[in-house]
């Protein structure tokens, strides 16, 4: 029976004036009630879009949700983990509106199906259920051992993913990354309160238990390289999925003051002090006023950051274009809003200002959008004698990050840094090493990266099966 609602379900979620006292998470997940009448509104299409455009990895969308609505929910869960190794961090961290739900036929007349929150009910009902024990996770994921060795740089989704397809095709996987976390942005860049800890380092655990190796603390270009990988270390094969690393700096007089920090920086640390209060008032010690600069996902991760910390007053976030233009996740920006982030737009940063050494405003200037260029996007230009000055007492960069591809040896990068591969395959020009995710693309999505890692997997196979590389997209 067909649930013709086109409301469709909403999802639980703290109050505003409570969830910005904790750093719990926002959005508190379905219940079985609430996931089998969602479940109910999928149409079951025969084309389902929602999986050929709009997911990445093309999860089996239909399949796993009618499987929901059987009650058969870790069936739902194996269904999902065919084509994903996160589902619990995919369900609330992809910008579902542009991928499975922005392409769902449901949206066409009301709300689309809420797929993110359904494919987040099945994993998080496993990890409960595996947790009390009345379920077990796979030992391993290996059929036929191949006996060959593949090396994965960076533990964020791409290589995750790459290891897990790999792992399972029968190589021995290790997954080396410079930080001692595994997870990349997942772990360092999300904030508790859009992804809990607990619930990404479970999935990582999965992989772990299935015969990943990680290797923290390893940085590629320092503790290893890609001649010691393919030579003495007896890979056969290496994935780069080692992101973009450094944070872009605003590029403008007084950004080395004490009190302007990177997001990524930010958010580390913010991580780093998890629930603790006390370390918590000491990610940005004595900050009353934050401005946030840019107007992505960053930005939206770093304002309603800021707004948690105990002591902050007011936090704003700069824009330089209007909300229209705005990249980020409109769900997220509206929960910023509510949360009592200030959003100042057509403004943008010319100095940072300070006294002492230390941040006190920002000297901004306002914008006007001119007509859309070729490129179809209408340019912010200065409305002239608009300087005006925003008193803060932290400046936050969030305007992205670049590749540190400069390290490595024998593999081509482009003027961004960014590794130069065959679109089709994803090798690079040096012969075993492969490439995806943000370190070709530039920053993207998780999903997107996970998608990459799985392509790039397929091509790793058929390459150490001696099929030759194109093989893999026959
Ligand atoms: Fe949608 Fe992301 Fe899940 Fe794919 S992985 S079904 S895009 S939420
Ligand atoms: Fe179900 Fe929407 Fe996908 Fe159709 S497009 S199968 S309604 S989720």
């Amino acid at each position: 029976m067909i649930n013709l609602s086109t409301a469709g379900t909403r999802m639980p979620m703290q109050a505003p004036e409570e969830r910005t006292k904790n750093l719990n998470e926002v959005a508190e997940g379905f219940t079985e009630e609430m996931a089998v009448r969602e479940a109910l509104r999928c149409l079951q299409c025969r084309e389902h879009p929602c999986m050929t455009e709009g997911c990445p990895v093309s999860n089996h969308i239909p399949d796993f949700i009618r499987k929901i609505t059987e009650g058969e929910y870790e069936e739902a869960y194996q269904i999902l983990m065919e084509t994903t190794v996160l589902p619990a961090v995919c369900g609330r961290v992809c910008p579902k509106y542009l991928q499975c739900e922005g392409n769902c036929v449901r949206g066409e007349k009301g709300r689309p199906v809420a797929i993110g929150a359904l494919e987040r009910f099945v994993a998080d009902l496993h990890r409960r259920r595996v947790l009390a024990g009345e379920l077990q996770e796979p030992v391993s994921m290996e059929k036929d051992p191949t006996g060959k060795k593949v090396a994965v740089i960076g533990s964020g989704p791409a290589g995750l993913a790459c290891a897990k397809d790999l792992a399972s095709a029968g190589y021995q996987v290790t997954i080396f990354d410079r930080a001692e976390v595994p997870g990349g942005v997942l772990a360092y860049g999300i904030p508790s309160f859009r992804l809990p800890d607990e619930v990404l380092s479970f999935e990582i655990e999965g992989l772990a238990a299935a015969g990943v190796q990680f290797e923290a603390g390893k940085e590629l270009g320092k503790d290893i390289t890609l001649d010691s990988l393919l030579g003495e270390l007896g890979f056969s094969a290496v994935f780069l999925g080692n992101g973009t690393g450094s944070p872009m700096g605003l590029g403008i007089p007084g950004t080395e003051l004490s009190g302007v920090i990177s997001a990524a920086d930010f958010l580390d640390r913010l991580n780093t002090a998890g629930g603790d209060e006390k370390k918590l008032a000491e990610v940005l010690p004595g900050a009353k006023t934050i401005a946030i600069i840019g107007g992505g996902n960053v930005a939206m991760d770093a304002c309603r950051s800021a707004v948690r910390i105990p002591g902050v007053e007011k936090v704003s976030v700069i824009y330089r274009r209007s909300v229209l233009e705005m990249p980020a996740d409109p769900a997220e920006l509206a929960e910023a809003t509510e949360e009592g982030v200030e959003f100042v737009y057509l403004t943008a940063p010319l100095k940072v200002q300070g006294e002492g050494g230390r941040v006190t405003g920002l000297l901004c200037q306002k914008m006007e959008l001119s007509e859309p260029d070729a490129s179809g996007r209408r340019k912010p230009v200065p409305v002239e004698g608009s300087d005006h000055v925003i008193p803060v007492d932290v400046v936050i960069e969030a305007i992205g990050s670049r590749s540190e591809n400069h390290i490595l040896d024998g593999v081509d990068v482009n003027e961004r840094g960014l590794v130069v591969v065959d679109p089709q395959t994803l090798a690079t020009g040096r012969e075993g090493v492969f490439a995806g995710g943000d370190t070709v693309t530039g920053p993207k999505t998780v999903i997107a990266a996970m998608g990459a890692g799985r392509k790039a997997a397929r091509a790793i196979d058929h390459y150490l099966k001696k099929k030759g590389i194109n093989g893999a997209y026959e």
